[in-house]
Protein backbone atom coordinates (compact mmCIF):
# COMPACT_ATOMS: atom_id res chain seq x y z
CA UNK A 1 0.00 0.00 0.00
CA UNK A 2 2.95 2.53 1.12
CA UNK A 3 5.74 1.97 -0.44
CA UNK A 4 9.16 4.32 0.28
CA UNK A 5 12.67 4.45 -1.34
CA UNK A 6 15.49 5.31 -0.45
CA UNK A 7 14.04 8.94 0.90
CA UNK A 8 16.26 11.94 2.27
CA UNK A 9 14.75 14.68 3.96
CA UNK A 10 16.77 17.73 4.51
CA UNK A 11 16.69 21.01 6.44
CA UNK A 12 18.78 23.50 4.62
CA UNK A 13 22.01 22.16 5.19
CA UNK A 14 20.83 19.50 7.47
CA UNK A 15 19.93 16.25 6.57
CA UNK A 16 17.42 14.42 8.89
CA UNK A 17 16.65 11.39 7.11
CA UNK A 18 19.61 9.50 5.16
CA UNK A 19 18.22 6.78 2.18
CA UNK A 20 15.36 5.09 4.11
CA UNK A 21 12.99 2.23 2.57
CA UNK A 22 10.11 1.20 3.90
CA UNK A 23 6.90 -0.89 2.73
CA UNK A 24 3.28 -1.00 4.31
CA UNK A 25 0.82 -4.05 3.10
CA UNK A 26 -2.62 -3.30 3.32
CA UNK A 27 -4.20 -4.23 6.62
CA UNK A 28 -0.71 -4.59 8.38
CA UNK A 29 0.36 -2.57 11.24
CA UNK A 30 3.34 -1.29 11.33
CA UNK A 31 5.46 0.73 13.52
CA UNK A 32 8.46 2.23 13.30
CA UNK A 33 10.81 2.77 16.77
CA UNK A 34 13.47 5.32 17.36
CA UNK A 35 14.82 7.62 20.00
CA UNK A 36 14.61 11.22 19.71
CA UNK A 37 15.79 13.05 17.03
CA UNK A 38 15.91 9.75 14.71
CA UNK A 39 14.14 11.20 12.10
CA UNK A 40 10.50 9.86 12.76
CA UNK A 41 8.48 12.87 12.35
CA UNK A 42 10.29 13.93 8.91
CA UNK A 43 9.53 10.75 7.73
CA UNK A 44 6.15 10.99 8.38
CA UNK A 45 5.93 14.52 7.29
CA UNK A 46 7.40 13.99 3.91
CA UNK A 47 4.80 11.34 3.63
CA UNK A 48 1.73 14.04 4.50
CA UNK A 49 3.16 16.26 2.30
CA UNK A 50 4.25 19.00 4.59
CA UNK A 51 7.74 18.87 4.04
CA UNK A 52 8.66 19.31 0.55
CA UNK A 53 12.92 19.63 0.74
CA UNK A 54 12.52 15.49 0.44
CA UNK A 55 14.17 12.95 -3.04
CA UNK A 56 13.72 9.25 -3.24
CA UNK A 57 10.44 7.44 -4.18
CA UNK A 58 6.77 7.49 -1.58
CA UNK A 59 4.34 5.63 -3.41
CA UNK A 60 0.86 5.17 -2.36
CA UNK A 61 -1.08 2.86 -3.86
CA UNK A 62 1.87 2.74 -6.91
CA UNK A 63 0.72 6.48 -6.88
CA UNK A 64 4.16 8.66 -6.36
CA UNK A 65 3.31 12.00 -3.60
CA UNK A 66 5.89 13.57 -4.75
CA UNK A 67 4.36 17.13 -5.37
CA UNK A 68 1.07 16.42 -4.35
CA UNK A 69 -0.44 19.11 -1.69
CA UNK A 70 -1.22 18.07 1.98
CA UNK A 71 -5.35 17.90 1.03
CA UNK A 72 -4.54 15.61 -2.24
CA UNK A 73 -2.76 13.47 0.23
CA UNK A 74 -5.34 13.23 1.91
CA UNK A 75 -8.16 12.39 -0.34
CA UNK A 76 -5.63 9.65 -1.61
CA UNK A 77 -6.56 8.31 1.80
CA UNK A 78 -3.43 8.97 4.06
CA UNK A 79 -4.55 10.60 8.02
CA UNK A 80 -2.14 11.19 9.95
CA UNK A 81 -2.33 11.98 13.65
CA UNK A 82 0.46 14.19 14.39
CA UNK A 83 2.84 14.29 17.08
CA UNK A 84 1.79 16.63 20.13
CA UNK A 85 -2.18 15.78 18.88
CA UNK A 86 -2.69 18.89 17.40
CA UNK A 87 -5.99 19.34 18.23
CA UNK A 88 -8.03 22.81 17.60
CA UNK A 89 -7.77 23.97 21.13
CA UNK A 90 -10.51 26.83 20.55
CA UNK A 91 -12.73 24.69 18.69
CA UNK A 92 -15.36 22.35 20.68
CA UNK A 93 -14.88 18.32 20.32
CA UNK A 94 -17.74 18.08 17.62
CA UNK A 95 -16.31 20.75 15.37
CA UNK A 96 -12.53 19.28 15.75
CA UNK A 97 -14.16 16.29 14.71
CA UNK A 98 -15.99 17.81 11.85
CA UNK A 99 -13.38 19.47 11.02
CA UNK A 100 -11.20 15.85 10.07
CA UNK A 101 -14.36 15.26 7.61
CA UNK A 102 -13.17 18.95 5.85
CA UNK A 103 -12.02 16.66 2.20
CA UNK A 104 -15.62 14.39 2.71
CA UNK A 105 -17.97 17.36 2.87
CA UNK A 106 -16.40 18.91 -0.18
CA UNK A 107 -17.08 16.17 -2.05
CA UNK A 108 -21.04 16.12 -0.69
CA UNK A 109 -21.35 13.36 1.43
CA UNK A 110 -22.58 14.87 3.81
CA UNK A 111 -24.91 11.33 5.21
CA UNK A 112 -21.70 10.05 5.52
CA UNK A 113 -20.13 12.16 8.00
CA UNK A 114 -23.01 11.78 10.16
CA UNK A 115 -22.79 8.16 10.26
CA UNK A 116 -18.94 8.85 10.71
CA UNK A 117 -19.41 11.05 13.82
CA UNK A 118 -21.73 8.76 15.25
CA UNK A 119 -19.55 5.65 14.82
CA UNK A 120 -16.34 7.61 16.47
CA UNK A 121 -18.39 8.78 19.17
CA UNK A 122 -19.62 5.32 19.60
CA UNK A 123 -15.65 4.27 19.97
CA UNK A 124 -14.95 7.28 22.14
CA UNK A 125 -17.73 7.38 24.67
CA UNK A 126 -15.86 9.86 26.40
CA UNK A 127 -16.02 12.59 23.83
CA UNK A 128 -19.24 11.71 23.25
CA UNK A 129 -19.95 13.12 27.04
CA UNK A 130 -18.31 16.63 25.81
CA UNK A 131 -18.63 17.38 22.34
CA UNK A 132 -19.80 20.95 23.33
CA UNK A 133 -16.64 21.16 25.23
CA UNK A 134 -13.18 22.51 24.19
CA UNK A 135 -10.91 20.77 22.72
CA UNK A 136 -8.11 22.50 24.79
CA UNK A 137 -9.93 22.08 28.10
CA UNK A 138 -9.77 18.30 27.61
CA UNK A 139 -6.86 15.70 29.08
CA UNK A 140 -4.22 14.20 27.34
CA UNK A 141 -5.71 10.77 26.51
CA UNK A 142 -9.03 12.54 25.66
CA UNK A 143 -6.87 14.79 23.54
CA UNK A 144 -5.49 12.09 22.03
CA UNK A 145 -8.77 10.15 21.15
CA UNK A 146 -9.92 13.42 20.02
CA UNK A 147 -6.85 13.49 17.40
CA UNK A 148 -7.25 9.86 16.33
CA UNK A 149 -11.51 10.47 16.04
CA UNK A 150 -10.50 13.85 13.83
CA UNK A 151 -8.29 11.27 11.58
CA UNK A 152 -10.45 9.02 11.15
CA UNK A 153 -13.37 11.51 9.91
CA UNK A 154 -11.24 11.33 6.60
CA UNK A 155 -12.28 8.12 6.15
CA UNK A 156 -8.40 6.52 5.49
CA UNK A 157 -6.97 3.75 4.14
CA UNK A 158 -3.76 4.65 5.94
CA UNK A 159 -3.67 5.87 9.31
CA UNK A 160 -0.85 7.37 10.63
CA UNK A 161 -0.04 8.12 13.90
CA UNK A 162 2.95 10.09 15.44
CA UNK A 163 3.90 9.35 18.88
CA UNK A 164 0.07 8.58 20.48
CA UNK A 165 1.47 7.73 23.73
CA UNK A 166 3.50 10.56 24.30
CA UNK A 167 3.17 12.36 27.96
CA UNK A 168 0.18 10.03 28.86
CA UNK A 169 -0.16 7.56 31.97
CA UNK A 170 0.28 4.11 31.63
CA UNK A 171 -3.16 3.34 31.95
CA UNK A 172 -4.18 6.11 28.96
CA UNK A 173 -1.96 4.71 27.29
CA UNK A 174 -2.80 0.95 27.44
CA UNK A 175 -6.42 2.42 26.36
CA UNK A 176 -5.06 4.26 23.14
CA UNK A 177 -3.18 1.03 21.98
CA UNK A 178 -6.31 -1.18 22.88
CA UNK A 179 -8.02 1.20 19.96
CA UNK A 180 -5.05 1.21 17.71
CA UNK A 181 -5.79 -2.74 17.65
CA UNK A 182 -9.01 -2.23 17.11
CA UNK A 183 -9.01 -0.28 14.31
CA UNK A 184 -6.46 -2.78 12.86
CA UNK A 185 -9.07 -5.23 13.61
CA UNK A 186 -11.80 -3.05 11.69
CA UNK A 187 -9.37 -3.04 8.43
CA UNK A 188 -7.55 -0.17 8.63
CA UNK A 189 -4.12 0.00 7.62
CA UNK A 190 -1.61 1.57 10.34
CA UNK A 191 1.74 3.10 10.10
CA UNK A 192 2.61 3.70 14.16
CA UNK A 193 5.59 5.47 15.38
CA UNK A 194 7.01 5.36 18.36
CA UNK A 195 9.82 5.83 21.28
CA UNK A 196 7.58 3.69 23.58
CA UNK A 197 8.71 0.40 21.72
CA UNK A 198 7.61 -2.39 23.48
CA UNK A 199 4.22 -1.17 23.40
CA UNK A 200 4.47 -0.54 19.82
CA UNK A 201 6.24 -3.58 18.96
CA UNK A 202 3.83 -5.92 20.79
CA UNK A 203 0.72 -4.89 18.90
CA UNK A 204 2.50 -4.48 15.06
CA UNK A 205 3.56 -7.31 12.82
CA UNK A 206 6.39 -5.95 11.76
CA UNK A 207 8.35 -3.34 12.80
CA UNK A 208 11.73 -0.73 11.77
CA UNK A 209 14.07 0.35 14.09
CA UNK A 210 15.69 4.54 12.81
CA UNK A 211 18.77 5.63 14.22
CA UNK A 212 20.22 9.15 13.29
CA UNK A 213 17.88 8.97 10.10
CA UNK A 214 18.97 5.76 9.07
CA UNK A 215 16.90 2.35 8.97
CA UNK A 216 19.40 0.03 11.18
CA UNK A 217 17.04 -3.30 11.52
CA UNK A 218 13.51 -4.36 10.44
CA UNK A 219 11.71 -7.70 11.00
CA UNK A 220 8.82 -9.37 12.74
CA UNK A 221 7.76 -7.54 15.81
CA UNK A 222 8.54 -10.84 17.48
CA UNK A 223 12.37 -11.12 16.11
CA UNK A 224 12.80 -7.25 17.24
CA UNK A 225 11.34 -7.72 20.92
CA UNK A 226 14.31 -10.72 21.40
CA UNK A 227 17.20 -8.95 19.65
CA UNK A 228 19.25 -7.77 22.30
CA UNK A 229 20.34 -4.80 20.29
CA UNK A 230 16.41 -3.57 20.39
CA UNK A 231 16.37 -4.55 23.97
CA UNK A 232 19.61 -2.71 25.41
CA UNK A 233 18.39 0.63 23.62
CA UNK A 234 14.92 0.69 23.57
CA UNK A 235 12.84 -1.84 25.75
CA UNK A 236 14.02 -1.06 29.43
CA UNK A 237 10.66 0.55 30.51
CA UNK A 238 7.33 -0.19 32.42
CA UNK A 239 4.65 0.69 29.91
CA UNK A 240 1.28 -1.21 31.54
CA UNK A 241 -0.68 -4.03 30.54
CA UNK A 242 1.34 -3.85 27.27
CA UNK A 243 4.70 -4.22 29.52
CA UNK A 244 5.07 -7.94 30.40
CA UNK A 245 8.96 -7.91 31.75
CA UNK A 246 9.97 -10.60 29.24
CA UNK A 247 12.59 -8.58 28.14
CA UNK A 248 14.50 -7.11 31.40
P1 LIG B 1 11.34 13.33 18.19
O1 LIG B 1 10.88 12.01 18.67
O2 LIG B 1 12.13 14.08 19.20
O3 LIG B 1 10.27 14.15 17.54
P2 LIG B 1 12.18 12.41 15.61
O4 LIG B 1 12.69 11.02 15.52
O5 LIG B 1 10.79 12.63 15.19
O6 LIG B 1 12.42 13.00 17.04
P3 LIG B 1 12.86 14.52 13.78
O7 LIG B 1 11.98 15.50 14.48
O8 LIG B 1 12.45 14.03 12.46
O9 LIG B 1 13.18 13.28 14.73
O10 LIG B 1 14.31 15.17 13.68
C1 LIG B 1 15.38 14.54 12.97
C2 LIG B 1 16.56 15.52 12.89
O11 LIG B 1 16.18 16.64 12.09
C3 LIG B 1 16.98 16.08 14.23
O12 LIG B 1 18.39 16.14 14.24
C4 LIG B 1 16.37 17.46 14.26
O13 LIG B 1 17.16 18.36 15.01
C5 LIG B 1 16.38 17.85 12.80
N1 LIG B 1 15.25 18.75 12.49
C6 LIG B 1 13.94 18.47 12.64
N2 LIG B 1 13.17 19.53 12.28
C7 LIG B 1 14.04 20.49 11.89
C8 LIG B 1 13.88 21.84 11.40
N3 LIG B 1 12.67 22.38 11.22
N4 LIG B 1 15.01 22.53 11.12
C9 LIG B 1 16.23 21.99 11.28
N5 LIG B 1 16.45 20.72 11.72
C10 LIG B 1 15.38 20.00 12.03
Amino acid sequence: MLRIQNLKCSYGSITAVHGVSLSVKEGELISIIGANGAGKSSLLLAISGLLKNWSGEILFQEIPLKGMSPPAIVRSGISMVPEGRQIFAPLSVMDNLKMGAYTIYRRGMKTEVEKDLEMILDMFPILHERVEQLAGTLSGGEQQMLAIGRALMARPKLLILDEPSMGLAPKIVDQIFNTIVTLREQGVTILLVEQNARAALKIADRGYVLETGKMVLQGSSDELLVDDDVKRAYLGQDYGDFYDGRNQ
